[in-house]
């Protein structure tokens, strides 16, 4: 089969002409075939492989390019990459691999087009495309990826209990195409993931967590989580998770399983937002609940305090899988902390003071809370859900009213401690935070509205009551 057409951009042609120039051969070869065959159309990748030196032909490409682009050379691996068009290029020499029980690394050495085919992961990442002048175009599929393509297969090429233990992150990159493409993957690789589930621990962190954000970028985040956990491969990365499984019934009393609750929730959430790490925080909002669940006889089951416990937890987690412990970190610890604010709303009339209160403690994340805590709504009972979204959208409605009146989202408190200090004239002290704090607070209750003429007058007020007197 001939697919001239998936290679119309003028990279290619160019690609060609160095090759020649070199006198070497070369290929397009894995996601980027994969994905124009798949239509998916966002390719900006492309990989090169020379059956020769790929350092050179990266070299000689840009040389002939018009603008003449810096080349990154990877010596320790024998890659090198350029960008051109705002598409990055990869360029590596054909290789053949071979690994040992000893060593996580493999033993390389150069080799044909077949041996580089054969150490891709999948069939369909090992589909290839001839850039030789001769057959520009043709594709080489040595293990029939065209046909897994169709039949939505994932597949490795060779034995897959050796291809997963050989590079266990493999196994992730499987469930995460699997859920990115909604493919299947096939028996025996899924045997051979659960078989070797344990190799996953000899991947670096930050490894994995590509891989684990990738799945919660897709459509269905589920699809892989439920992978995941069905491979014990989750019982590795994320324990918090799989520690919320389960049912557990006393006197008759249950719970819900909060791992499957978990779940949906974080596809209920994909549906509204594409931010990545409210999508973590949808993961996460629960992970307080497995060590915090107690029964009482009066009560049922509780989960105190699990909405703290969780926040603390996302600190523990981050820094274990080496994500980043910064603005998105803290974000992710609000929103949990935050997770089940709005439901106590949504319960209750909703008053305008709680929904400022709401508003002050989640300032610009307001919306972000709003959005996870909608999702959250799993609820089966049609009468109950709706309810649950009708109070919700009242909160939203009244976030807007409360917000345009009263303006607490980044509150700025309307009085200052210098003006304080000025009008008592006060040194720093106690009696300032206690002024400050009676202003706040009846802003919030709504005693006052957030501007500085009442402000000042509750200042007066609250001066004299702790017996000062005003600087004249
Ligand atoms: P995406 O861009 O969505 O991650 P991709 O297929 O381009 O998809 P890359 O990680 O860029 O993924 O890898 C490029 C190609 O390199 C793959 O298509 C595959 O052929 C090969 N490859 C990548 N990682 C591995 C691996 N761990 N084992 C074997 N082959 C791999």
């Amino acid at each position: 089969m001939n697919y001239k057409n998936a290679l119309q951009h003028n990279i290619f042609k160019i690609i060609s002409q160095s090759a020649k120039q070199l006198n070497l051969d070369c290929y397009v070869i894995g996601g980027f075939v994969r994905d124009y065959l798949l239509q998916r159309g966002l390719t900006k990748d492309i990989d090169i492989v020379a059956i020769g030196d790929g350092i050179k032909l990266a070299l000689q490409v840009a040389k002939n390019l018009p603008n003449k682009p810096k080349v990154q050379v990877f010596k320790t691996y024998g890659t090198a990459m350029l960008i051109y068009d705002d598409i990055e290029i990869e360029f590596v020499g054909a290789r053949k691999e071979s690994y040992n029980e000893t060593s996580r690394n493999p033993v390389v050495e150069n080799g044909t087009l077949q041996d580089d085919q054969n150490r891709r992961d999948f069939t369909i990442n090992a589909l290839a495309l001839n850039l030789n002048e001769s057959c520009f175009g043709e594709l080489l599929d040595p293990f029939n990826g065209i046909q897994d393509l169709k039949d939505k297969i994932i597949r490795t090429p060779l034995n897959p209990d050796i291809t997963y233990s050989d590079d266990p992150l493999r196994m992730m990159r499987a469930i995460r195409f699997s859920t990115q493409l909604n493919f299947n993957i096939e028996q025996t690789s899924l045997k051979a993931i659960s078989k070797n589930k344990h190799r996953i621990q000899i991947i670096t962190n930050e490894r994995i967590v590509v891989e684990l954000n990738k799945i919660l970028e897709s459509k269905k985040p589920s699809f892989g989580f439920i992978l995941l956990e069905e491979t014990g491969l989750l019982d590795y990365i994320l324990p918090e998770l799989t520690a919320l499984k389960g049912i557990d019934e006393v006197e008759g009393q249950r719970h819900k399983d909060n791992f499957y609750h978990t779940l949906e929730v974080v596809d209920n959430i994909s549906e509204n937002t594409t931010d990545l790490w409210l999508r973590w925080a949808a993961l996460l909002h629960d992970i307080g609940k497995a060590p915090t669940k107690k029964f009482s006889k009066k009560v049922g089951w509780t989960f105190h305090g699990h909405e703290f416990q969780g926040s603390k937890m996302v600190y523990h987690l981050f820094k274990r899988l080496k994500m980043p412990l910064n603005d998105k970190m803290k974000f992710v610890q609000k929103m949990v902390l935050m997770s089940s604010r709005p439901i106590v709303l949504a319960n209750d009339e909703v008053t305008d003071s709680a929904v400022r209160r709401l508003v002050f403690d989640a300032g610009e994340f307001v919306d972000d809370l709003m959005t996870l805590c909608e999702a959250d709504i799993t609820t089966k009972n049609p009468k109950k859900f709706e309810k649950y979204h009708n109070n919700f959208k009242i909160v939203r409605e009244k976030i807007i009213e409360v917000e345009e009146r009263d303006h607490v989202r980044n509150f700025q408190p309307p009085i200052s401690g210098e003006e304080i200090m000025q009008t008592f004239n006060l040194k720093p002290s106690k009696e300032i935070g206690i002024i400050k704090e009676s202003i706040k607070e009846a802003i919030l209750e709504g005693d006052i509205p957030n501007e500085h003429e009442a402000a000042y007058q509750l200042m007066l007020k609250e001066g004299k009551r702790l017996g000062l007197t005003v600087n004249n």
